[in-house]
């Protein structure tokens, strides 16, 4: 689980949800503003969960479009789903905190 570097409550998984390299995400219990500490491994993540989603998700395409088979689009919906949420595991799993200096606050 992700923990929140100051205070080291754990943090809500669905919060992680709305986390990106470039937005800031607020601690519930100390109210410190957390980023993305190791910003490749949010990287690598978005990125193979993109392609790997991306490239299966035009492959079904053209086969549904091919066959017409309605089958498709559930299974385009399905692959969604399940890269999204293995993305979402992977960033439970392997992202880092750290706490943004409170000083200049620029949201
Ligand atoms: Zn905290």
């Amino acid at each position: 689980m992700v923990a929140c570097p100051k205070c080291g409550r754990t943090l809500p998984a669905r919060k992680l949800l709305f986390l990106s390299n470039l937005n800031a995400i607020t601690c519930p219990v100390c109210s410190s503003k957390l980023r993305v500490k190791n910003k490749d491994v949010n990287s690598v993540i978005g990125g193979v969960g993109g392609g790997l989603g991306g490239g299966l998700g035009t492959l079904l395409l053209i086969m549904w479009v091919q066959s017409g088979n309605m089958a498709y689009v559930g299974l385009i919906i399905l692959l969604i789903v399940a890269v999204f949420l293995s993305a979402w595991l992977l960033e439970i799993r392997y992202l880092k905190l750290k706490a943004e200096e409170t000083s200049v606050q620029s949201m």
